[in-house]
């Protein structure tokens, strides 16, 4: 069985790829970056998420042999001209927490009135090979950020942002809804035909 490797530690996000990957009938042997530890994290001095999910892609394609996926995402809100974007996981200053930065951004939009409050998740994928091949997909879910929190699925801005046509936040919906609709989800089922193309 053909492997591909996953530029992440998050065994959710391997799930998440493997079932769309199965979905599609490809039946290939998906794994982590932990799989190979020795891999050092990669900067991600990209200044795009795209150039970011093809900054880890090429890394890990390179050294590993192995064709590779990896992705990048973030929030991007309307009144903050697409901010925080790439630096969505280190907004607060602390990268990684959680409660922190969306804190911060709640406080930042307080003043902010509904009809102002447009927002999205944004993810690109990215797949590279050994030899620089690449290809980079993007998925979008757009939403309206609430004045408080509400919910306690999924992490990050998910009890802040509420889909298009919910009345739930993400972090209300089960991991499932979540998934048929996310911005991730969208940018790995168009990763599929590339997937097939290059290293199915
Ligand atoms: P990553 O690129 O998947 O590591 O995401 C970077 C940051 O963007 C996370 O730390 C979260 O703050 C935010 N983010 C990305 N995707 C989501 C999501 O699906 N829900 C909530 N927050 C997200």
């Amino acid at each position: 069985m053909k492997r591909l490797i996953l530029a992440t530690r998050n065994a959710g996000k391997i799930t998440e790829l493997h079932a769309i990957l199965a979905d599609a009938g490809l039946d290939l042997d998906l794994v982590g970056a932990d799989a190979y530890p020795d891999i050092p994290d990669v900067k991600e001095t990209g200044v795009t998420f795209a150039e970011n999910a093809l900054l880890k892609a090429h890394a890990l394609a390179r050294a590993t042999g192995l064709p590779a996926v990896a992705d990048d995402s973030g929030l991007c809100v309307d009144v903050l001209g697409g901010a925080p974007g790439i630096f969505s996981a280190r907004w607060s200053g602390t990268h990684g927490d959680d409660e922190a930065n969306l804190n911060l951004l709640l406080a930042q939009l307080g003043d902010i009135a509904d009809e102002h409050r447009g927002a999205y998740f944004a993810c690109a994928a990215a797949l590279a090979l050994p030899d620089g091949t690449e290809r980079v997909v993007e998925g979008r879910l757009n939403g309206v950020l609430r004045h408080t929190p509400s919910g306690t699925n999924g992490f990050g801005y998910d009890p802040i942002l509420q889909p298009e046509g919910e009345t739930r936040t993400c972090a209300e919906l089960t991991p499932a809804e979540k998934n048929a609709i996310s911005h991730r989800g969208q940018a790995f089922r168009a990763l599929v035909p590339v997937v097939r193309e290059l290293a199915g």
